[in-house]
């Protein structure tokens, strides 16, 4: 699998030593305010693990699963709800955990659906941010990374389903899409 990589763009050191500083800033924040966090299945999942174990305050966790991708490398610009929260989100304060942030369409409806169900606050935190890509005017809160606009996969992003355990981001070989 790691032959397939070109390039390392995020080592995994770089990632660990950011979800430790991100968790010290998210526990100051929310320090006895009970958030519920939000993980944008399947890609935040990585992320969403390793940077919640930093907080040392109490959270609840929930899941959403949606989808604006149809596998490969393209936005359909469409969002569906694959799997819905099982949480109300009435009244809370809601963490959004994103892997990445391309054209920022499945943002602004979670955003859009999340205000609508009346959230008390909501912040997002995402590990990778890709502004040139960017075709709402959604904005993350706190930023892991800023990538360019090039096709990423690892630590939770896929290609085809494919690479989202690697522990690092990287770039792949252009044979692999090529096949
Ligand atoms: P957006 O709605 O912001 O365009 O994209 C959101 C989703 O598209 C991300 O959560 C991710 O699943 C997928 N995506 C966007 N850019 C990339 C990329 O460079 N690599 C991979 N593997 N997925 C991406
Ligand atoms: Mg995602
Ligand atoms: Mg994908």
């Amino acid at each position: 699998m790691h032959n397939e990589i070109e390039k390392i763009l995020i080592s995994e050191e770089e990632i660990q030593s950011k979800c430790k500083e991100l968790g010290a800033q998210l526990t100051e924040e929310y320090e006895g305010r009970f958030p519920l966090a939000i993980g944008v299945l399947k890609g935040a999942m990585p992320f969403m693990g390793d940077l919640l174990k930093r907080v040392e305050t109490h959270l609840e966790m929930d899941f959403m699963d949606v989808s604006s991708y149809d596998g490969g490398m393209r936005s359909t610009g469409e969002v569906k709800i694959v799997k819905d929260l099982d949480t109300s989100v009435e009244g809370r304060d809601l963490i959004i955990v994103e892997d990445i942030i391309d054209s920022g369409l499945t943002l602004s409806y979670l955003v859009d659906l999340f205000k609508y169900r009346k959230a008390k606050s909501i912040k997002i935190v995402t590990l990778l941010d890709k502004p040139e890509g960017r075709t709402s005017h959604i904005k993350a809160d706190t930023v892991g990374f800023e990538v360019p606009d090039e096709f990423v996969v690892g630590y939770g992003l896929d290609y085809n389903e494919k690479y989202r355990n690697l522990p690092y981001i990287g770039i792949l070989k252009p044979e692999v899409y090529g096949g």
